[in-house]
């Protein structure tokens, strides 16, 4: 067994653990292997250990890893398997360039933004799936909107926008030693989330995906409703940025 299949069965495990505590399966959390930083045969190693979905922040790396893990794998396997998943700041200038790859885009904090995602998937006859991301403890340093402006953007992108649905919402908690320290932003996340899923389901939303949950704090965001976690040191390591694309 390679070590990133052994680290993808522990994270499992635990992702299982996790969800039994909130009365949920492991297979009610969907486990996002956040490859970033990693070559493509780290990434097919992934794959081949079971793991389906993978995600990236920047445009550039994944729409060049794309290619590469395409070209490693047998390509109908990647057709008819892989999800990739973007998250991370997404400039409008670069959405034509991921929009006919993408499976879901987690870091959807704009009118404008979505505006951009829906024409360019009206252009390839798509309806783009999104994620609201949302900034709870409102830290400066990162994107998202409040959690008291989530509903307008979202109500304003479901009444406007015709070729984007939104599935849900995504969250990045703050660093914090404890993951303990960040269980109230998670918290707070999946009850804006459970109100909107409350009015229930409409033709461009429906609450669905609640993206909550990275190698250091996926445990609690489970406990606290996370139906998809995002993870990359826990899976292949501590990350080197030296000779990546930045
Ligand atoms: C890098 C990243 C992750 C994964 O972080 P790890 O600590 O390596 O698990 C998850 N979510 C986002 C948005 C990221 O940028």
């Amino acid at each position: 067994m390679t070590v990133i299949e052994a680290n993808i069965r522990e994270i499992k495990r635990r992702i299982a653990d996790a969800a039994a505590k909130s009365g949920r399966s492991g297979e009610d959390v969907l486990l996002v292997a956040v490859t970033k930083t990693r070559t493509p045969e780290e990434m097919i190693a992934a794959v081949e250990a079971g793991i389906y979905d993978l995600g990236e922040n920047k445009v550039q790396e994944l729409t060049e890893k794309h290619e590469a893990v395409e070209t490693g794998l047998d390509k109908a396997i990647v057709k008819k398997c892989i999800n990739w998943h973007m998250f991370g700041h997404l400039q409008r200038n670069k959405v034509k360039y991921i929009i006919g790859d993408v499976h879901l885009i987690h870091s959807v904090d704009s009118l404008r933004l979505a505006t951009e995602i829906d024409a360019r998937a009206a252009s390839v006859h798509r309806i783009s799936e999104i994620l609201i991301q949302v900034n709870p403890a409102e830290e400066a340093s990162k994107s998202g909107v409040t959690l008291k402006d989530a509903k307008p953007l979202i109500d304003a992108i479901a009444s406007r926008l015709t070729n984007v649905k939104i599935k849900g919402l995504m969250s990045v908690a703050p660093a914090a030693d404890d993951p303990e320290d960040v269980r109230k932003y998670f918290r707070l996340v999946k009850e804006l989330f459970d109100g909107l899923a409350a009015e229930g389901p409409s033709e461009r939303l429906e609450m669905k995906v609640l993206s909550m949950g990275m190698t250091h704090d996926f445990e609690v965001a489970i406990e606290e409703g996370s139906t998809l976690v995002r993870v990359g040191t826990g899976i292949f390591g501590e990350r080197n940025y030296s000779g990546v694309i930045q």
